[in-house]
This record gives C-alpha cells, sequence and structure tokens, in this order.
C-alpha cells in the first residue's frame, strides 16, 4: 500500500500516477486518485492496476490537477470494492487517502453516525475525513489536530479540502510518511522512490508529526500533550 500526494502550479496528475507506480513494490488491491481544481473534488478508482487507472483519466484530456492526493490500497477493513477504495470524502468537500488501521473506529463511527454522518465505505478510513469535516470551521490545521487527537492506531494520512484549496495537510504514526520539497511544488509519500525524477530533498516525519505543505512552503509540527507545535526537521538529500 502507499501514499502519494502534491501541490503545486502545474499539473502534477501524471507525477502522481507514476509515483503510484512506484509504488506497486509494496503492495495492493485498488488504487485511486482524487484532484482538486477551481474548488471542485474529482475522483477515480479501479479495483486494479494503476495502469488502468492511468487510462482511465487519461481518456479524459486536461484533466486538471495541481493539487491532487492518490492510494494504492491493501484493504483492512471492507472487502477491495469500488466503495472502499481511497480516496474517501466528506460532503464532497474533503478527501482522504490513509493507510495503516484505526483501532477505535468503531467508537468514532458510532458518535458520528448519531450526528447524521452517512458512510459510504466499510473502511476504518472514512471515519476520519468525516471527523474532520465535523471539526471543521473554516480552518484545515485545526480541524486535522483535533480529529488526529482523537485517533487510535498506525496511520501515514494525506487530506485536502475545496474550501482551502492550495494546501495539503499530512500525519504520520506508525506508518511511513517523508515530504518531497520541490521548485513551487512540495510532495509527501510513502517512499521517496515515488518522486525519484521529480526532487532529491527530502524531510522525514518522525511519529505523531503532522505536516501543513503549499506550493511554495512547508511545515511540520509535532505533538506536544494536545497541541501541535512547530518544528524543524532535517533535510535528507537523496539521488
Ligand atoms: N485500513 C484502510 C483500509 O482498509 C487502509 C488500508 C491500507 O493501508 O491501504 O481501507
Amino acid at each position: 500500500c502507499g501514499i502519494i500526494a502534491g501541490v503545486s502550479y502545474r499539473n502534477i496528475l501524471r507525477v502522481l500516477l507514476s509515483g503510484l507506480k512506484k509504488l506497486e513494490y509494496r503492495g495492493y488491491d485498488s488504487c485511486g486518485v482524487a484532484t482538486l481544481t477551481n474548488s471542485k473534488l474529482t475522483r477515480y478508482r479501479t479495483v486494479s492496476r494503476v495502469e488502468v487507472l492511468e487510462q482511465e483519466i487519461f481518456n479524459h484530456p486536461e484533466l486538471p490537477g495541481t493539487i491532487g492526493i492518490a492510494h494504492t490500497r491493501w484493504a483492512t477493513h471492507g472487502a477491495p470494492e469500488i466503495r472502499n477504495t481511497h480516496p474517501h470524502l466528506s460532503h464532497n468537500a474533503i478527501a482522504i487517502v490513509h493507510n495503516g488501521i484505526i483501532e477505535n473506529f468503531e467508537e468514532i463511527k458510532h458518535q458520528l453516525l448519531q450526528k447524521g454522518y452517512v458512510f459510504e465505505s466499510d473502511t476504518d478510513t472514512e471515519v476520519i475525513v468525516h471527523l474532520i469535516h465535523s471539526f471543521y470551521k473554516g480552518n484545515l490545521f485545526v480541524a486535522f489536530s483535533q480529529a488526529m487527537l482523537l485517533l487510535k492506531g498506525a496511520y501515514a494520512v494525506a487530506i485536502m479540502t475545496k474550501d482551502e484549496p492550495q494546501k495539503i495537510m499530512a500525519a504520520r504514526f506508525g506508518a511511513p510518511l517523508v515530504l518531497g520539497i520541490g521548485k513551487n511544488e512540495n510532495f509527501v509519500a510513502s517512499d521517496p522512490v515515488a518522486l525519484s525524477g521529480v526532487t532529491e530533498k527530502f524531510v522525514y516525519l518522525e511519529n505523531g508529526d503532522l505536516a501543513e505543505l503549499s506550493p511554495d512552503s512547508y511545515q511540520v509540527f509535532q505533538r506536544n500533550e494536545f497541541v501541535f507545535v512547530p518544528v524543524n526537521r532535517p533535510v535528507t538529500k537523496i539521488t
């Protein structure tokens, strides 16, 4: 399973898809990608190889994508079917990709169901995106932080929202995630290999870290009790 996501001024859809291919070695049963353009989320998913996803996408010429999140899934909760394939959405506003397992997802799901949230999948992942939505009051960093504090288990996640269309947020605990630092674009991936040929500058996230990326900047946050505080992590050069 794997994640690659990025935010740029150019169309990075091909970068995301070729990154997914480079993550195929990690194993997967389905894959998908979501992009954000002019405040509209577009999603493609398939219970097949990345090549099939690619063919489907490039049958739609000029499909935009300056911001996007992409995923190869190794199902743990919910069968490998389209409706369980990532990215998962909440209210067509927030999109998420996730690797790992949320151990307390049933408890959170129960609370979200009582609040009226409707679930489209059997995954543990979908609770995260609705939880973020339930906290969202115009600031993705705040909503994301609040949600991450409630999760138990292992995760690498990347999210974006149509309401803040120049931003990717990511977090990890017990699953790998690295930032790829580019020029006028920044990425996040499960493994630097996904970004070979795109950038040589990487920033490894530590367990519990959260990161915010825009085309021109990035910031890592470290968990300190119940808040996330800015932290500098070293930049590693990998050629
Ligand atoms: N637990 C999630 C699911 O089953 C993520 C699996 C993965 O790591 O790809 O959808």
